[in-house]
């Protein structure tokens, strides 16, 4: 008898009538004789709506209660497809993520999953039930509830389709699956029917949000069978697995976009060895991740160094900075949040050079400067004003994948 994970966003429980409708996905699935294991998401902008309270009561409310708080979200999308499942006529049980045996490190707000202790969930399985349990949260060694980041209810249910070691983990959402760029926002973008994990991985990381980074990390690394697929249309979805027919024939697979980066400039570094070191050792220390970095060509004596990192991190790395003004010898440090990064990903340009030239060539042809670029093997990610962000992504997208379009 083969087991499947199944998890549903927020979207897809965000009214009664949603929350019927995945009882009945979910029953289907039980009623072909397979065990289901469920995880569900907070109800529609749940987490948003408690974010916002938390900020009227305590702006600097610790990440403790921060995240006491939002895990109450999760548990009322459980118990309320309990109810429905129940109403229907069968076996069920809702679990919170500490029933689950969903064991993190203590980072409140960002946690990670170092171990499922799948025993309760094998109980209730045993007695043939649907067992739902809560995505995004976890418990620590002090027994203090965690959760695992925004959009981490993907990586909940990838955990235990690991750990139980599940025949397949069905990602439920609001779009028909992964798209070569968001579909709610691009005009032309076309679902794929398959994608490579590494694949996926970069276009989670670089402002897809279709799936949380770390369950495409996960999947990959324990091998788990994806689908990202929609609870509303019933079409088939995308497959995420490691290695797809079409790598071959296309060169890029998808284009994001991402707006939660601000980029920052040292001004007047002096041009010696050792300096770069410095910078971005002090930023590891602090944990601020460093994403984009271009350094100036060293000048009567000095150079600058930018890079990029998430909003959120901006004032602390420009503080951090600061307070070390004196032993890193710069004149200035700027910072400027008027700035996205636009990305391209494909497995297939590993072996087609000329990838970038067609990039630039679209954004050149729609007006657009670059202000940094980076790359790796399978991606090219380059960083525009913030105000042109939609515009460039839609230009590089149709350049790739319009019908007549050239370059793919
Ligand atoms: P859920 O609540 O189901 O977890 P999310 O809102 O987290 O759903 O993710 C689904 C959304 O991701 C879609 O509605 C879509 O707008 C967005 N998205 C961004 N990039 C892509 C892409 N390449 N393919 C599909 N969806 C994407
Ligand atoms: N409810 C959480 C969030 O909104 C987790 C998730 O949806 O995956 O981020
Ligand atoms: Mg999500």
């Amino acid at each position: 008898m083969s087991l499947i994970v199944q998890k549903f966003g927020g979207s897809s429980v965000a009214n009664p009538d949603r929350v019927r409708n995945v009882a009945r996905i979910i029953t289907e699935t039980y009623r072909k004789g397979h065990n289901v294991v469920v995880v569900l998401s907070a109800q529609g902008d749940t987490t948003d709506d408690l974010i916002e309270q938390a900020k009227q009561i305590n702006p600097k409310a610790s990440k403790r209660e921060m995240d006491m708080l939002l895990a109450t979200g999760e548990q009322i999308s459980i118990s309320l497809a309990a109810m429905a499942i129940e109403a229907m006529g069968y076996q069920v049980v809702s679990l919170t993520g500490w029933q689950a045996g969903m064991l993190t490190n203590s980072s409140y707000g960002s946690a990670r999953i170092k171990r499922v202790r799948t025993e309760r969930i094998q109980r209730e399985l045993d007695k043939k039930k649907i067992v739902l349990v809560a995505g995004f949260q976890g418990i620590n060694k002090y027994d203090d509830i965690t959760t695992l980041g925004r959009g981490g209810s993907d990586t909940s249910a990838v955990a235990l389709a690991a750990a139980l070691h599940a025949d397949l983990c069905q990602i439920y959402t609001d779009v028909d699956g992964v798209y070569t760029a968001d579909p709610r926002v691009v005009r032309g973008a076309r679902k794929l029917d398959e994608i490579t994990y590494d694949e996926m991985l970069e276009l989670a990381s670089l402002g897809a949000q279709v799936l949380h980074n770390r369950s495409v990390e996960m999947a990959k690394r324990y091998s788990v069978n994806m689908e990202v697929l929609s609870s509303l249309s019933g079409n088939p979805g995308t497959k995420v697995k490691e290695v797809v027919k079409t790598m071959e024939k296309s060169h890029v697979s998808g284009v994001a976009k991402d707006k939660d980066v601000s980029r920052l400039a040292l001004v007047g570094l002096a041009d010696q060895p050792g300096i770069a070191f410095k910078v971005f050792s002090l930023l590891a220390k602090s944990n601020i991740n460093v994403d984009i970095i271009l350094q100036s060509i060293g000048r009567s004596e000095t150079k600058d160094i930018s890079f990029t990192v998430t909003r959120e991190d901006a004032q602390r790395a420009r503080e951090l900075l600061e307070a070390n003004r004196d032993s890193l010898g710069f004149t200035s440090i700027e910072i400027s949040n008027d700035v996205a990064k636009i990305s391209v990903v494909g497995a297939g340009m590993v072996n087609n050079s000329g990838v970038a030239a067609k990039m630039f060539e679209a954004l050149f042809n729609a007006g657009i400067n670059i202000n940094m670029i980076s790359t790796s093997e399978i991606k090219i990610s380059v960083l525009v004003a913030e105000r042109d962000a939609e515009r460039a992504v839609q230009a590089v997208h149709d350049y790739f994948f319009s019908e007549f379009g050239s370059a793919n």
